[in-house]
């Protein structure tokens, strides 16, 4: 019950006195406790030895550079055979011997030395891969990549009225790579970063800074707005009169096979094979009042009566139907009447 409470208790940390102690006599000793290699790990060094036949127990001297003054220790049980000391500064190098001893009583007689051993933890590495997408003309989504030993990422925006950013979001959980900003205003540019942090024998650390993302959220048109029909949105056709006809839509140009994406959350009410000039098109009826057609596509990926998501992938760009290369042809259909999906972008 001791043991296990001395083995529990000063399992805290390095830096813990616990005896007042001679200092060490490392010249002449022979080395016969074996320590394995220290493993740095995130703001911290696990260690493990090899069991001393006889011993008592066994301690760490926190060492300095030189090896040679013991200021700090760390004491355990003779069951105890290894340990991990946290809260440690990552890059910073650290210098340990251990001793076993045998007895109840500490003197330098009884200690049997490590050689000088030394280990640098590790620390967070700044979050990669931060991007920023208008999933709304009022939200942007922000994704990273999952950094290793992070157990949440804090959130900032760029205020051009406070000239800094201001953290807006503390996002709990190792498994966390995404939060949607909500409530912001139309056609508006915002700028994110975001740090990693992760706890370490109570103590809170931090990331530097990720690299900076910025999205400009979306326009709206009669309180509707729409998400991207394509990854990119790069018009080679507006909507209006074109070669002595009204061209209804609006012309997306994107790689054959390249994704199209439901503009807006509804139902799919068409998804012809063919269908005239269109070729392969989907037609979604959602709300307020909006329709939107996909035309031309090489591929269709949803079915009639299907309910979709916005930002669904529904069919694949092609060039059927009435057209000479691969490309988007779109439509905005609102209350019954073709509008410019121009707006909307
Ligand atoms: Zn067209």
């Amino acid at each position: 019950m001791i043991r296990k409470f001395l083995c529990l208790f000063l399992a805290g940390m390095v830096a813990l006195s616990v005896f007042s102690l001679p200092n060490p006599v490392f010249a002449g000793t022979e080395p016969q406790l074996i320590c394995k290699d220290p493993v740095a790990g995130n703001y911290s060094i696990t260690f493990s030895w090899e069991q001393v036949p006889g011993a008592a127990g066994y301690i760490i001297y926190n060492c300095n550079t030189a090896g040679e003054t013991v200021s700090k220790l760390t004491a355990f049980p003779a069951d105890c055979l290894s340990y991990r000391a946290e809260g440690l500064q990552p890059g910073k190098r650290y210098d340990f011997r251990m001793c076993s001893f045998e007895g109840t009583e500490i003197s330098p007689e009884n200690q049997k030395f490590s050689p000088l051993f030394s280990s640098v933890p590790l620390g967070l590495s700044k979050p990669r891969r931060l991007k920023a997408k208008a999933k709304s003309w009022q939200s942007i989504k922000l994704t990273w990549e999952k950094q290793e030993g992070a157990v949440g990422y804090i959130v900032y925006r760029w205020s051009k009225k406070k000239n800094k950013y201001i953290k807006i979001a503390d996002i709990k959980g190792m498994e966390k790579t995404s939060y949607t900003n909500t409530k912001l205003s139309r056609k508006t540019k915002y700028t994110y970063r975001i740090k990693a942090y992760t706890s370490s024998g109570n103590k809170t650390f931090y990331s530097s800074t990720s690299e900076k993302a910025s999205a400009k959220t979306l326009k709206s048109y009669k309180g509707i707005s729409l998400s991207k029909p394509v990854s990119k949105v790069r018009c080679v056709s507006k909507y209006g009169p074109r070669w002595g006809r009204f061209h209804k839509g609006m012309d997306f140009g994107r790689p054959y096979g390249a994704a199209i994406y439901a503009a807006k959350s509804g139902k799919v009410t068409r998804a012809r094979q063919s269908w005239g000039g269109y070729g392969k098109c989907v037609e979604i009826a959602s709300s307020q009042g909006v329709k939107t057609r996909y035309a031309h596509c090489s591929r269709l990926l949803v079915r009639v009566g299907q309910k979709v998501k916005a930002g669904q992938k529904i069919a694949k760009i092609g060039s059927s139907g009435d057209a000479r290369s691969p490309h988007l042809h779109f439509e905005v259909i609102l209350k019954g009447k073709f509008v410019d999906p121009g707006l909307f972008y």
